[in-house]
């Protein structure tokens, strides 16, 4: 049974980054949601990996040096996928007009309550603020707070509109809409968009 699997090899770590943000990234580490999840963090060491993954992805062009591991226990990655599961029941709340879900607040509210120990800063480049933490998460307690952070400003933002659910058949996979005009209907254009298009240009074909 795949839920008693304690780790898996990093080839087979199935992770994926079309989320557009790093909570909704981490919400993607359930996979396969439309049929009941495939989980992706099974141990400890799948979430360390998971982190090492986001922190490659979303290196900066100049390249920053690769930090330490951060060490994950079971009752730590525990809290990690409750914090995910609430902030994908406040996705779905927000794709689908719902009342946000209390219980989904309350968990994202407890990893928030400790994200003053963990400075933020407007930082400016070429004349832009971003909104910046000032330092890289020391360990994943700090970590999971950042991603804590990432989704509470989106779904109390009204760029909460952006969240979607990727339409593509077989797939259900979370993402942060980022394009101008906020009309994005995939998760990527490599994946389920062409497999859209294709289908299309199908029906067509056959129709004439
Ligand atoms: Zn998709």
């Amino acid at each position: 049974m795949e839920s008693q699997v304690r780790g898996s090899s990093p080839s087979s770590r199935d992770w994926v980054w079309y989320g557009g943000r790093p909570s909704i990234d981490f919400v993607n580490t359930l996979r396969d949601r439309f049929r009941g999840g495939r989980d992706l963090l099974l141990a400890p060491d799948d979430l360390t990996a998971w982190f090492t993954a986001a922190r490659q992805q979303a290196a900066a062009p100049t390249g920053e040096p690769s930090a330490e591991r951060l060490a994950v226990d079971d009752e730590l990655l525990a809290q990690a996928v409750r914090l995910r599961e609430a902030v994908d029941a406040g996705v779905r709340a927000v794709v689908a007009g719902t009342p946000f879900p209390e219980e989904a607040a309350e968990v994202i509210n407890s990893w928030l309550a400790r994200a003053a120990e963990h400075p933020l800063r407007l930082a400016v480049h070429d004349g832009r603020p971003t909104l910046q933490h000032t330092h890289r998460p020391a360990d994943a307690t700090t970590a999971l707070v950042r991603i804590a952070v990432d989704a509470a400003e989106i779904l109390g933002g009204e760029d909460r509109r952006r969240l979607k659910i990727c339409t593509g058949n077989g797939c259900s996979a979370r993402y942060y809409d980022k394009s101008p005009g906020g009309r994005r209907r995939w998760c990527s254009m490599s994946g389920c968009g062409n497999r859209a298009k294709a289908a299309q240009h199908r029906q067509r074909t056959a129709a004439e």
